[in-house]
């Protein structure tokens, strides 16, 4: 009989890791959102769409180029050759140009996420409060403390903060010192496309915002309308995280009218979304990919462990699925 294993968390890293483990293990997703994404999610509402997460990826390792091909051509994942300015406040706007392909998923970004969720076995709205030990096997359960099941094996691919709640201290060490995650706000606007500038996406600098996409312009969009996704610098996210959200919205919305000459009245939805796990420092010499236990049966993974962009998330994945396809066999 096959081990079972529980994942925490249908992110790119979860997902990854269960499809590359689906031959060794019984494996059982369990995802507190409603929809499969983690921060490569789309919002939407009844006649729009926004990427608040991740905006675009690139694809440097053989590895990623592998696991992407299938979607490439199945159009799930497309090349974005915007074209993207340096935008400041103060000087004036240059175009910037782009040395290796990046990518995006089609038509919304979870539709990669969608694409490799295939046959696994996922279960949507339902968060891992609590792991515990319960003679040989680990016992997950719910907010309401009901029994999610009983595992050999648990991973978490949750936010480093998220996982360190999730999971024994003893699993993870005490020295995390070298991974740090920053929050990130996302303004979520419908503008007319005609009001806009006729870039696709700006790279700011000397601002509180960070970067500007006219999502709707990505290809394999089916938008009816203009929609702009702002995101924020950490450090300006971290300092307002608990400020008055409305303050908020306003501070980044007359940031942007003046960034880009957008006037208000064009503005004909505006939300605030805060990420509070959104982005990890860069880990300039990781000690490993992933955290494994193999005595406690215990993993976790994820972006954090290599430095917080879609590529760690799956190199972290790949490499915590290839050692445990040793010990699982
Ligand atoms: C605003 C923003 C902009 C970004 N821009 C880029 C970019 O342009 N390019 C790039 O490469 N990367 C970007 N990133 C980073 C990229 O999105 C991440 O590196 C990647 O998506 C991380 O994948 P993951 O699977 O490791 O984690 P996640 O996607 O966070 O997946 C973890 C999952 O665990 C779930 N979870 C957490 N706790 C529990 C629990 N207790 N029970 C059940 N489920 C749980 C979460 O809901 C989530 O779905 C951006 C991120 C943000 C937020």
């Amino acid at each position: 009989m096959k081990p079972s294993l529980a994942i925490i968390g249908a992110g790119l890293a979860g997902l990854t890791l269960a499809r590359e483990l689906s031959e060794q293990a019984e494996i059982s997703l369990f995802e507190k959102a409603r929809g499969l994404g983690g921060r490569m999610s789309t919002r939407r509402n009844a006649t729009h769409q926004w990427d608040h997460g991740a905006q675009f990826f690139t694809a440097r390792s053989k590895a990623f180029q592998s696991q992407l091909a299938p979607f490439i051509e199945a159009g799930n994942v497309v090349e974005w050759q915007p074209n993207i300015i340096t935008l400041s406040p103060s000087d004036k706007p240059f175009k910037r140009p782009w040395f290796e392909p990046h990518y995006v998923a089609a038509p919304g970004m979870n539709f990669l996420l969608k694409a490799m969720s295939g046959e696994l076995n996922i279960q949507l709205s339902t968060r891992v409060e609590t792991v515990t030990r319960a003679q040989d096997k680990w016992q997950l359960f719910d907010e309401h403390a009901q029994l999610l099941g009983e595992y050999d094996w648990v991973v978490s691919s949750a936010p480093l903060p998220q996982t360190q709640a999730l999971l024994p201290k003893a699993l993870l060490g005490d020295d995390l010192a070298q991974y740090h995650m920053q929050p990130c706000y996302a303004l979520l606007l419908t503008v007319d496309d005609a009001e806009l500038p006729h870039w696709d996406a700006a790279k700011v600098n000397h601002s509180a915002i960070r970067w500007i996409s006219f999502n709707h312009r990505l290809p394999g969009r089916n938008a009816k309308a203009g929609t702009v996704v702002v995101h924020t610098r950490s450090d300006w996210a971290a300092e307002h995280l608990e400020d008055d959200q409305e303050q908020v919205k306003q501070i980044l919305l007359n940031t942007f009218c003046e960034l880009t000459q957008v006037i208000p009245e064009a503005i004909t939805l505006a939300q605030l979304h805060r990420w509070r796990y959104a982005l990890s420092a860069e880990v300039i010499e990781p000690e490993s990919e992933f955290i494994l236990n193999v005595e406690q049966k215990l993993a976790a993974c994820g972006d954090w462990c290599l430095g917080g962009r879609v590529e760690a998330a799956f190199a972290s994945a790949h490499q915590l699925a290839g050692a445990l396809r040793k010990v699982l066999a």
